[in-house]
């Protein structure tokens, strides 16, 4: 089969590489779609605190059709459409190796591109929204940054669990894109006057909830448009920040980071149930902002890392073409 492999940190190249086979509790997807994170540049920058052993084929999120299973899998049968939330070979290629537990049905009226949407970032929003904040309905939840693939994710799950949604974006495209995911007032993070923006649209109380995308930009302003038991879930940073401690004393608030592939194993599976039943009703809906073929995957690296977000971004291997 046809994948991306990085030889050294800093560039990728698409060559044959044999097709892997499923072992026992193993899943082998044709790939129709592969998700780009910003965390597959950081790695194959060589900045990321685990890197993988090189040549290595990067990707965790992929969506496709199964064209094998394990002696032993019962969960799925070639022909079934699945979409990945993890993987033992890389899902930047034709086929995707991974475990069972890795494996999830893509419903049918969800297409391979916006199957490859879920893996990371819509558990990644689950889980800082719903099992790291503990956001009830009726409180306040503010997506800073909510125009890219895990803001897009939080919009709609915000939006279906019953909390006002504000969100943010940086450009005029995000702030239109947040408003049309569910975000019930949109603010420019560009602009510095937004948190008071934010205060005052909450009509002085402050956000229950913020889900925080570059909280080395913003988690010092962040604390105060807090309301009293607030809590900041700090998804995404690139960098140290200062903060003033006094402010999370003043409301009770707290400081929760979360990184996905800590989330234990249960946990994990409940929120791929919850992220199946949203697709299957249509509360869930995955935008793609960019697609790239397979073999432009250093080109889709550039474009996650640019601003002006606008959902996913998406390879399609030359295999993944045919109509879902
Ligand atoms: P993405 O699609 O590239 O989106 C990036 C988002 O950050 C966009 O909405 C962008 O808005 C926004 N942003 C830019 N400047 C901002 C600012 N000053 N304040 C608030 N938001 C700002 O990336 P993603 O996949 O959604 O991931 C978002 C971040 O979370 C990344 O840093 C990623 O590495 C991290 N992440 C962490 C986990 C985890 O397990 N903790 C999992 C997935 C992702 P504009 O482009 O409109 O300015």
């Amino acid at each position: 089969m046809k994948a991306i492999r990085v030889h050294e940190f800093g560039g990728p190249e698409l060559e044959e590489v044999p097709t892997p086979q499923p072992g026992p509790g193993q899943v082998l997807v044709r790939i129709r779609g592969v998700g780009v994170n910003p965390v597959e540049t950081y790695i194959r920058a060589g900045k990321y605190a685990r890197l993988p052993q090189l040549p290595y084929t990067p990707g965790n999120d992929g969506a496709g059709v199964v064209e094998q299973v394990g002696a032993d899998v019962t969960e799925f049968k070639a022909g079934d459409r699945a979409y990945t939330s993890g993987s033992m070979s890389g899902t930047y290629g034709e086929f995707g190796l991974c475990k069972k537990e890795q494996a999830h049905p893509l419903p049918q009226n969800v297409s391979f591109a916006q199957g490859a949407c879920i893996g990371t970032p819509y558990a990644t929003a689950y889980r800082g929204l719903l099992q790291r904040a503990v956001s009830e309905p009726g409180e306040t939840v503010l997506v800073h940054g909510a125009s890219g693939g895990v803001g897009t994710a939080a919009v709609q799950l915000a939006r279906a669990h019953g909390l006002r949604v504000l969100g943010t974006a940086g450009s005029d495209e995000g702030l239109k894109l947040a408003r049309e995911q569910g975000a019930h007032e949109v603010f420019d993070h560009r602009a510095p006057e937004h948190f008071e923006q934010v205060m005052k649209a909450t009509g002085g109380h402050g956000v229950d909830v913020i889900v925080e995308m570059l909280a080395n930009v913003n988690l010092g302003n962040d604390l105060t448009i807090l309301a009293k038991g607030g809590r900041v879930v700090i998804i995404g940073s690139r960098g140290p920040v200062e903060i003033d401690p006094r402010n999370t004393m003043q409301r009770d608030a707290d400081v929760r980071g979360m990184i996905l592939p800590n989330t234990p194993p249960a946990e994990m599976a409940s929120i791929h149930a919850a992220l199946v039943a949203g697709l299957e009703n249509g509360t869930l809906r995955p935008v793609i902002g960019k697609e790239f073929p397979l073999a432009e995957a250093a080109q889709a690296h550039r474009a996650v890392m640019e601003p002006g977000a606008l959902g996913k971004i998406v390879l399609i291997p030359q295999s993944g073409k045919q109509k879902d």
